[in-house]
């Protein structure tokens, strides 16, 4: 009889400690992140489990002239507001989306500089892994729905940092790209987390 309480006691102890293993391999699904007021830093909420973590603002910059705007290629915040999460999807042209880390995320916003009314439409597509910044894989097709009215002819263009120089003036490089635009969905290539533009033609 004892060994069988024993033997019944192990097996207690050996469940509890699958019960916690598995507990432990929960992968958080976060929610929306949304700005931490006061801090360059955005937080969110786990959808699964309620856990909630904050993680630093990561941004993508463009250059107008002199005045220097930085988005937040996560929670979406800058000066004038705060770019939205979109939907969209990445798939990698090689085929390797297993090699991916993180999630894909994209925000943006239409008419999102008051002093450039030419710039219809922003959005930054990336991939994000727990809040912070996970780099391209590979060069990816990506899909973005774009919620705004745009004429025909309208240019993309990459905004790309360049390395260094933070005193130039205009320390990005601006680069049309090829795309298709259908159904209000705009489908183009890239490896880059940077801002995206929509401009007038
Ligand atoms: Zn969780
Ligand atoms: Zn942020």
């Amino acid at each position: 009889m004892k060994k069988i309480i024993a033997m019944l006691a192990a097996l207690c102890i050996l469940l509890t400690l699958c019960a916690v293993s598995l507990a432990d391999e929960h992968v958080h699904v976060w929610g929306p992140w949304t700005k931490v007021e006061g801090t360059n830093t955005h937080s969110a909420v786990c959808t699964e489990c309620g856990e909630s973590m904050a993680a630093k603002c990561y941004s993508a910059t463009v250059t107008f002239e002199n005045r220097r705007v930085s988005v937040c290629s996560y929670c979406g915040n800058y000066s004038e507001g705060a770019f939205e999460p979109i939907e969209g999807t990445a798939k990698a042209l090689n085929g390797k989306d297993s090699s991916q880390r993180g999630v894909f995320l994209a925000v943006g916003k239409a008419q999102p500089f008051a002093s450039q009314p030419e710039v219809l439409y922003a959005f930054i597509p990336g991939f994000t892994k727990d809040g912070s910044m996970a780099t391209f894989k590979n060069k990816c097709s990506i899909s973005v729905k774009i919620d705004a009215e745009l004429p025909e002819g309208f240019r993309l263009v990459r905004v790309t940092p360049q390395a260094g120089d933070d005193s130039n003036q205009t320390p990005e490089t601006w680069t049309d790209c090829e795309y298709t635009w259908e159904d209000g969905v705009l489908t183009f290539e890239t490896k880059s987390p940077y801002m995206h533009m929509l401009i007038a033609p």
